[in-house]
């Protein structure tokens, strides 16, 4: 067990040093401001780079260049299977077997191809259930989904609320709601961590309800990857879909990951957008006009891997590999606990008020009121080295990565946001 946590900066240096994962720290490339290496909150939005992912990177523009046409499958990473290296780290990652992912595409091209295969409503089960205000992109892509097939989605979308007062879903308000909607709910698709409180649902629970249900479940998991416990096989859930320029350190508009439960693959009548990636290898370059699927998740692939932007996800999914899940939950928590404990102690020396509204079950991000506050905190807390993410009124979001994250950097954003609320 841990000592009781100090708001010190001996304590959070001696943290530092029996964390076990603290040479990933180095591994990583900070922006800086005024010369100093930052303080970064906003892994949630854009991971840092590893050092690594531009070697993964140059490696192909030096096989494009020196191999030209040849490299598809003569560079020592081939580019016509490059993505099937990812299978396996990635399949750990989300609690999967390799066969049931993929890396494709953006997640929410990803979202609407899953819905071409898992989205067919029909005269009586045509409901979609979600959660209230979900990520806009996903809010567009249900709605002009549900549009597609002649539906009204006033009628088709049902969103579970927050109870008033409260800033945090009810697993048994979501539970009844699928239960009320019962033969009527053709499929649950949610933000298995919420990008705006950081509220973790309960996927087990709430997939396993909307299977009794006869529905079918679907996650977009672009806050949950890398971030929390995934166990998608496990859970028996159908499909779900990730970026990877989060949690998963991949880079801006890197490619996303998917998941299919195996239960599908193998299917040649499933409805399907389709393309010659995802027909049989031995087959493909036969260019004959039949499709045969791949048995595996990548049957849902239709074009050529984009090389360049899933080779800095195979170097992140390389630290993924190194440190493991396990080691990243353990610290995430405890560091996670760290900030919210230094952010109470703050609460007591200043005059303005915090009010945490991620609930207890959370990943590494915690949103945050600032009564009493304006931009002007975001603006100084900038320009002193944090970078952290604003949401209008008053909230900020951080989130303390294990990977890259340090108890020393919870301390020193803790004397720099006292600092800027006293400056005032
Ligand atoms: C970040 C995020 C997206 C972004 O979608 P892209 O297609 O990668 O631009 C979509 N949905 C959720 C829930 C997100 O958090």
């Amino acid at each position: 067990m841990t000592k009781p946590f100090e708001n010190t900066r001996e304590f959070a240096l001696e943290m530092d040093k029996n964390d076990p994962l603290r040479a990933y720290r180095d591994q990583f490339n900070y922006p800086r401001v005024k010369g100093k290496q930052v303080i970064y909150f906003t892994g949630n939005s854009l991971g840092l780079q590893p050092k690594i992912a531009g070697d993964y990177v140059n490696e192909i523009m030096q096989d494009w260049a020196n191999l030209a046409v040849e490299g598809h499958f003569y560079a020592e990473k081939p580019w016509w299977d490059y993505h099937e290296r990812l299978a396996k780290p990635l399949a750990k990652v989300v609690g999967a077997s390799p066969g049931e992912v993929t890396v494709m595409n953006t997640l929410t091209v990803n979202l609407h191809l899953l819905m071409v295969s898992f989205y067919r409503p029909t005269k009586h089960r045509f409901k979609i259930l979600c959660e209230e205000k979900a990520f806009p992109s996903d809010q567009y892509m249900l709605k002009s989904q549900v549009k597609y097939h002649g539906l009204d989605p006033e009628n088709a979308i049902v969103e579970v609320r927050k109870r008033e007062g409260e800033h945090f879903w009810r697993t048994g308000d979501i539970l009844s709601k699928i239960e009320e909607l019962g033969e009527e709910l053709a499929l649950v698709l949610m933000g298995g961590v919420n990008y705006y409180n950081g509220q973790v649902l309960d996927m087990a629970a709430i997939t396993t309800t909307a299977k009794s249900q006869g529905a079918v479940v679907g996650w977009d998991l672009a806050h949950a990857a890398g971030n929390v416990p995934l166990q998608l096989s496990e859970w028996g859930v159908d499909f779900a879909a990730w970026c990877s320029y989060k949690y998963m350190n991949s880079g801006p508009g890197s490619a996303s990951g998917v998941f299919i439960n195996k239960k599908y693959h193998g299917l040649k009548e499933i409805p399907r957008f389709e393309g010659w990636w995802g027909t049989k290898k031995e087959t493909r370059f036969l260019m004959q006009p039949e499709f045969d699927p791949i048995p595996t998740a990548d049957a849902w692939q239709l074009s050529n891997p984009p090389v360049l932007a899933v080779a800095p996800y195979l170097a992140a999914l390389q630290l993924f590999e190194e440190a493991g899940m396990p080691a990243l939950l353990a610290k995430q928590k405890l560091l996670t606990s760290y900030l919210e404990f230094i952010l109470k102690e703050i609460d007591k020396q200043v005059e303005s008020t915090f009010e945490i509204i991620t609930p207890e079950d959370r990943g590494c991000q915690l949103s945050v009121f600032l009564h009493g506050e304006g931009r002007e905190i975001f603006e100084y807390l900038m320009q002193n080295g944090v970078i952290v993410d604003w949401r209008e009124p008053n909230v900020i979001r951080l989130a303390p990565v294990p990977f890259y994250c340090s108890y020393d950097d919870m301390f020193r954003f803790g004397q720099i946001l006292k600092a800027g609320i006293l400056s005032k």
